[in-house]
């Protein structure tokens, strides 16, 4: 069986070690091994990483986006390959992991405007005959830990804008499909990166507890689920390092009484089921402000399910794909089920579908639950499937009342046609990344991603102008260069 191994000071190695099983999620089968790295091949990683600062911090930063921008040449020439592999481990359909792609090489784009990035800031004559400026330096090493549900996009948020700042990098992407970031650091030295500036190390906590408590790791950037990104922060800022944890999500869409339901149903059926809810994105509760609503929303929702197609990747008519594993694939279930016993009413049933040829995959098919309650386990936590929940409200104050008492705060969104509705919602809901009638606002990647409450722990947003932040610190100089003849006297005052 294939086994995936490391990259790292720019070789493939695979040594002796712990392995795990890389299912391909349609199949249900094993299909490759994924060495998990010891705290060993953990530090071999950042000892190349840390070797190819001196000389990566100084190359010039026109040179570094030059080498970036022929990555993400090389990306769009082999995105077939990419796509491909994303769907053999992943699951998630053809147009899907292209979206994901497509979204990851705006990331690309983005750090290739490195050498506008980095100017800095200056000030002349700050006092007499005396300049100041401020520059931004990189940190060093640092690394990137990431979830299965992006193995492309979610990585490409880290290390190109990490790489054009200076820094050398560590990946450690998800055991559950590790090949995509193996073949981007490949594509990486293709497109000229020196050795060791970019390195992958496979692996599981083993590996992610090296990477924390290793002190020539200076940040940490990591994006999974809310515990352990909890532990992480916690981790590493005890360890003195800079951290960007992301975590969950519960990602709520008001529907108002005016709002255009056709429209609402439309972007529903793609932002709750699309990549089988697998996205920290996904909408996974409506409110529905009134039965009104309610009632010709679920009726609507109910009818355009039944066309979903639910399938294997490499067919593009399908709509999404299985989820990751089969102990998920029992979780998502068993909330469905908790919801039942709990008294909500199940409308559109995925547990228990079989998709013909795929008999062993880890299949749930797209799923609507109405009358949900806020004290319910399946509202509370986060299902990361094809399940979309219906709870009804009288208000659009009791709506974002519920939206801003749940732990989570990543994305949220509203449909309505009353703007002065929309703006009280955008003003003021405690959420970090707001849709008016858009129901994924993904921030593109000259904004920033992070959402608020238990969403997200640090200071810094994922890419955009706070990705240059967290990725560098200021140094601010202060120059006076006397003229002959000039000398002043001694000052025991603070500068002012
Ligand atoms: P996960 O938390 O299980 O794993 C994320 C990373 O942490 C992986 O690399 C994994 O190897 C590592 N990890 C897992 N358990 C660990 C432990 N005990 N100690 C140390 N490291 C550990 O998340 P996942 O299941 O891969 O991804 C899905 C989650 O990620 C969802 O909660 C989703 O909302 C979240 N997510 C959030 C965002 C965001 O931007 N906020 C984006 C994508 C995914």
């Amino acid at each position: 069986m294939k086994v995936v191994g490391h990259f790292i000071n720019g070789e493939t190695c695979t040594p002796k070690g712990r392995m795990q099983d890389v299912h391909n999620p349609a199949t249900g089968q094993a299909e490759k091994l994924v060495l998990l790295a010891s705290s060993q091949t953990v530090n071999d990683a950042v000892i190349s990483a840390q070797s190819a600062f001196p000389e990566w911090r100084n190359t010039p930063v026109s040179k570094r986006a030059r080498i970036m921008f022929a990555f993400k040449n090389l990306l769009e020439a082999h995105s077939e390959e990419i796509i491909a592999l994303i769907g053999a481990e992943h699951g998630k359909i053809s147009h899907d992991a292209a979206g994901e792609l497509q979204r990851g090489i705006e990331n690309v784009e983005f750090a290739c405007a490195a050498p506008q990035l980095l100017k800095g800031e200056h000030s002349k004559n700050v006092g007499p005959g005396i300049d100041s400026w401020s520059e931004f330096q990189p940190l060093g090493v640092v690394a990137g830990i990431t979830p299965f549900n992006f193995p492309a996009m979610v990585p490409l948020w880290m290390f190109p804008l990490a790489l054009v700042c200076g820094n050398t990098f560590v990946l450690k992407p998800s055991e559950r499909d590790p090949s995509c970031a193996i073949f981007l650091a490949k594509l990486l030295k293709e497109a000229g990166l020196p050795d060791g500036v970019f390195n992958v190390v496979n692996g599981d906590k083993e590996a992610v507890d090296s990477l924390l408590d290793n002190e020539r790791v200076k940040a940490i950037s990591f994006v999974g689920s809310t515990p352990i990104a909890e532990y992480i922060y916690t981790r590493a800022n005890a360890a003195g390092k800079r951290c960007q944890a992301l975590g969950g999500a519960k990602n709520h869409a008001i529907v108002m009484p005016d709002a255009d339901v056709d429209n609402a149903v439309n972007q529903l059926l793609g932002a709750a089921f699309g990549s089988s809810g697998e996205r920290c994105m996904a909408l996974s509760v409506v409110v529905a402000v009134g039965n009104e609503v309610a009632d010709r929303l679920v009726d609507k929702l109910q009818t355009a399910m039944l066309g979903l197609k639910v399938g294997a990747f490499d067919e593009a008519s399908n709509d999404f794909g299985p989820v990751i594993t089969a102990q998920h694939k029992d979780k998502v279930e068993g909330y469905i089920t908790s919801a039942e016993q709990q008294g909500a009413q199940i409308v559109v049933d995925g547990r228990q579908i079989s998709v013909a040829g795929y008999e062993d995959g880890f299949f749930v098919g797209a799923t609507l639950i109405d009358h949900v309650l806020p004290q319910m386990s399946s509202y509370q936590a986060e299902i990361f499937g094809p399940v979309l929940q219906v709870i009804r409200v009288e208000s659009m104050q009791d709506a974002m009342q519920l939206i801003d008492d749940h732990e989570y705060g990543n994305g949220t969104c509203i449909f309505t046609r009353d703007g002065e509705a929309a703006r009280f919602f955008s003003d003021n809901i405690q959420v970090g990344m707001v849709g008016i009638n858009v129901p994924l606002p993904v921030p593109v990647s000259y904004h920033s991603f992070g959402g608020w409450k238990r969403s997200l722990f640090g200071d810094l947003h994922a890419y955009g102008p706070d990705g240059v932040r967290f990725y560098t610190k200021r140094k601010t100089i202060t120059q006076r260069w006397p003229s002959s003849g000039v000398r002043e006297g001694v000052s025991f005052s603070f500068p002012s």
